[in-house]
């Protein structure tokens, strides 16, 4: 699984990788996190480093109930999913070398996510975590398409599975953790030789520059809105 050494550029910031490895990162955040540790050799590394000094800390500490973080409960939840033998698709060779948690949480395959069609390039496949706060989704992007102009008004983190974009600022491969905050605009486009797959989690939605995306996005949001309601 750890064959695919792509150059990751991008990396969550010292304050991600220590609330990841304390278990006190929101689910949808701790599952970017963990995505970015399957593509990354030296977060992984961090990784160990911080979850070996925090349990020798909490050796130190009077024995106090454990409170299982949320993405524990998380793991715990999908790592009872049956993962269904994959189909000699392309979507299913593309599963095989995501990060198990992703392969779990679509279930063996991509294609059996409910996917909704935002534009000609791009769609959009909601990943119910159970997280209030924010909207956790894959994005496939196809080649050379481009994710509509749009504005933040919260932070989004970004994790690319397959494939690269790039925006006014840089070029963005596998494995890359790229955050955006609030009220930053881009216009991200895939690369030209293959289809864009992210995982990406929002805490506010954002807004669509162009109105008419605006109306499609509000329609998305209504159709997904039972599906959420029911978690
Ligand atoms: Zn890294």
């Amino acid at each position: 699984m750890k064959n695919i050494i792509p150059m990751v550029k991008y990396h969550p910031d010292a304050r991600f990788l220590t609330d990841y490895a304390a278990g006190s990162l929101p689910a949808s955040q701790a599952l970017c996190v963990a995505t970015h540790l399957h593509y990354c050799a030296l977060c992984r590394q961090k990784n160990r480093e911080l979850t070996e000094l925090g349990a020798e800390l909490f050796m130190q500490l009077q024995p106090a109930e454990v409170d299982h973080s949320e993405f524990e409960r998380l793991v715990a939840r999908i790592a009872v999913v049956p993962v269904n033998q994959p189909a000699k698709t392309r979507q299913a060779q593309v599963v095989s070398i995501l990060p198990t948690a992703i392969n779990k949480l679509a279930n063996g395959n991509l294609e059996q996510l409910e996917w909704r069609r935002i534009g000609n390039n791009l769609r959009v496949a909601n990943l119910n975590l159970g997280d209030q706060q924010r909207e956790t989704s894959l994005l496939s992007i196809k080649a050379g398409g481009h994710v509509p102009h749009h504005r933040h008004k919260g932070d989004e983190i970004t994790v690319i599975l397959k494939g690269s974009f790039s925006d006014h600022e840089d070029k963005y491969s596998t494995g890359d953790f790229i955050v955006r905050t609030r009220g930053e605009t881009h216009r991200p486009v895939a690369s030209q030789d293959q289809d864009c797959l992210c995982l990406s989690t929002l805490d506010a939605p954002i807004v669509m520059s162009n109105w008419l995306l605006r109306i499609g996005l509000y329609l998305y949001n209504l159709a997904a809105a039972p599906q959420r309601r029911q978690a």
